[in-house]
């Protein structure tokens, strides 16, 4: 057995975990360590932004898992790739740097999380930002998390661009500026056009610290107590199994999925899960793994005539060796790309407020994630409804710490849902059927504009609709009888443990959910030293 102590333990090494080991071991009088259940991330493939079409099913730095039998999508299983490596999801992600609407985090404010209004989190998204277009009231520079603009010109893109704005949808520079509103380019979480994970902005930098010990291929499976004490964390360190113990705190920052799992494995949940997993209740907790939230999206795939797609290259030897040279010789050009080069936000009915539908779009096409691009020059739009009303369920359903939990998102249950993708899938028709979109395509190949009444669309929706990969609010923040973390994200009714990642969100993000992670753990590292002092000053 191991014993090693350290003033505070993270778990997971993502986009949360290696904020806080940064944050955490500037003090150089506190010892930290940063426990990740995968690998380094020398895969090459990570740090080339299109590589996340190659690595999103890669099972050595992946976890696949399964949101299913889902009962609104006629029993099937969506797939759920996370990261499984230094970065976690940050290291695998589409790289879209999305921060959601101020109104989201006055939402959190209002639920009774004080301290989590847009303006208080504002500095923290400032505070990680390395913006390549500089300063300014919304945008830091300088920090360790680059973000820039796409490198490359496209004339499908433009096209569609020019369509989305003929059919009234304003154009924007920035959809993390003053409004999120409009069609515009997605900026990503790029530096120099190679990837910026949190591993490679937040991590390489500090790894030579001495207060600070990153340990790979560590699998915690459960905390260990004192009472109600959290004192550190078992589990299977470099193939041992061992214990790690934390003189302060143990920071849970294994994902939405992981998070959970452990508090449950730990005996931190509802009783009845627990108790038909096998475990013994330490602390009755209804929330652990309830409040599940994701988004949804429906793909639309055209064939096009004009030049630009993707698809070209990956069937092309020869052009396959002309971008792979613009990469090397400009980092500029296809091979820089996330999971989408054109963005909206959009109204799908004016009355409201703010934007609640988001579009990716592709200069490329393929039947799923992470699949073989089609032989045809395509392209993908997909929407989805910005803040779903559905909620979902993850449980473990043994004591094995290995066994992947079930989880149910229970997509597309609430009506609201269904309507704002109709609206959506229905306002991408608009925008297709304007020139000069209009022009370049041959035909929807997915799902045909034969279908095209409700019925027929939202059974498109419900067959071939898939994660946006955004699961959060497992253990959500707040203080009703559902809430697992106070304002402070300390899990109620423990102490010495804390979750600090996208589980703790209470309701989601209008958009993706890197960059609101990132910011949770900027903001969580500045509350557990202040915590810390406040003790010593007590
Ligand atoms: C395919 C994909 C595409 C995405 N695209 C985008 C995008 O374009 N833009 C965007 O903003 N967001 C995107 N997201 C979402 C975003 O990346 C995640 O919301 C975010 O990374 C979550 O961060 P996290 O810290 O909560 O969890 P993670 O980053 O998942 O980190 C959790 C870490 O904990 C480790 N871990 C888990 N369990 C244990 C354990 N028991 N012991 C030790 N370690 C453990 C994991 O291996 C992992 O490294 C995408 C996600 C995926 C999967």
């Amino acid at each position: 057995m191991t014993a090693e102590i350290f003033d505070y333990v993270i778990v997971g090494a993502g986009s949360a975990g290696c904020v806080l080991a940064n944050r955490l071991s500037e003090d150089a009088s506190v010892t930290v360590a940063l426990l990740e259940a995968g690998g380094r991330d020398t895969n090459p493939w990570i740090h080339v932004p299109a590589g996340y079409y190659r690595n999103i099913n890669n099972p050595a730095i992946t976890t696949q898992y399964g949101s299913g039998p889902e009962p609104e999508l006629g029993g099937r299983i969506v797939n759920w790739p996370r990261g499984r490596v230094l970065g976690g999801c940050s290291a695998i992600n589409g790289l879209l740097y999305v921060r959601g609407q101020a109104e989201d985090f006055d939402v959190w404010r209002q639920l009774g999380n004080p301290g989590w209004s847009f303006r208080d989190v504002l500095p923290y998204f400032k505070r990680a930002e390395n913006q390549e277009r500089g300063t300014d009231d919304l945008h830091g520079a300088g920090g360790p998390l680059s973000v820039e603009d796409v490198r490359m010109e496209n004339p499908l893109c433009e096209a569609f661009i020019k369509s989305a704005v003929a059919a009234s949808v304003p154009f924007t520079r920035d959809f993390n500026g003053a409004s999120q509103e409009g069609v515009g380019y997605y900026q990503l979480t790029n530096k120099n056009g190679r990837r910026c994970s949190t591993a490679v902005g937040y991590l390489n930098p500090v790894k030579s610290r001495s207060n600070l010990k990153i340990i790979t291929d560590a699998t915690v499976a459960t905390l260990t107590f004192e009472g109600k004490r959290a004192t550190g964390v078992r589990g299977r360190f470099r193939g041992v199994q061992g214990d790690i113990k934390a003189r302060r705190e143990v920071v849970l920052a294994a994902g939405a999925i992981g998070s959970p799992q452990i508090l449950q494995l730990s005996g931190v949940g509802p009783g009845g899960v627990l108790k038909a997993a096998g475990i013994d209740v330490r602390h009755e907790l209804a929330g652990v793994g309830a409040n599940l939230q994701d988004h949804y999206q429906a793909r639309f795939i055209y064939e096009c005539r004009a030049k630009g797609s993707l698809n070209e290259v990956w069937h092309s030897y020869y052009k396959q060796l002309k971008v792979g040279l613009e990469y090397a010789l400009t980092r500029r050009g296809l091979l820089t790309i996330g999971a989408g080069v054109v963005g909206i936000f959009a109204k799908s009915r004016p009355d409201l407020e703010t934007p609640d539908v988001q579009f990716h779009f592709m200069p490329l096409s393929a039947e799923g994630s992470g699949q073989g691009l089609h032989t045809f020059p395509g392209v993908i739009s997909s929407v989805a409804q910005l803040r779903p009303e559905s909620r979902g369920t993850l449980r473990i359903t043994s004591a094995d710490p290995d066994a992947k939990p079930a989880i149910i998102s229970n997509y597309l249950a609430a009506e609201a849902d269904r309507r704002v993708l109709l609206d959506a899938m229905r306002l991408n028709r608009r925008i297709v059927a304007q020139k000069p979109f209009s022009d370049i395509v041959v035909r929807e190949y997915m799902p045909g504009f034969e279908l095209s009444s409700d019925d027929e669309l939202m059974a498109f929706a419900r067959a071939k609709g898939t994660t946006i990969f955004h699961p959060c609010g497992t253990a959500k923040m707040g203080s009703d009888a559902m809430a697992v973390v106070d304002a402070r994200l300390s899990v109620h009714g423990l102490t010495g443990v804390r979750v600090v990642d996208a589980s703790i969100m209470p309701t989601m993000t209008s958009g993706n959910t890197n960059a609101p992670t990132i910011m949770i753990a900027e903001k969580a590292s500045d509350m557990i030293r202040a915590d810390a002092r406040a003790r010593v000053a007590a």
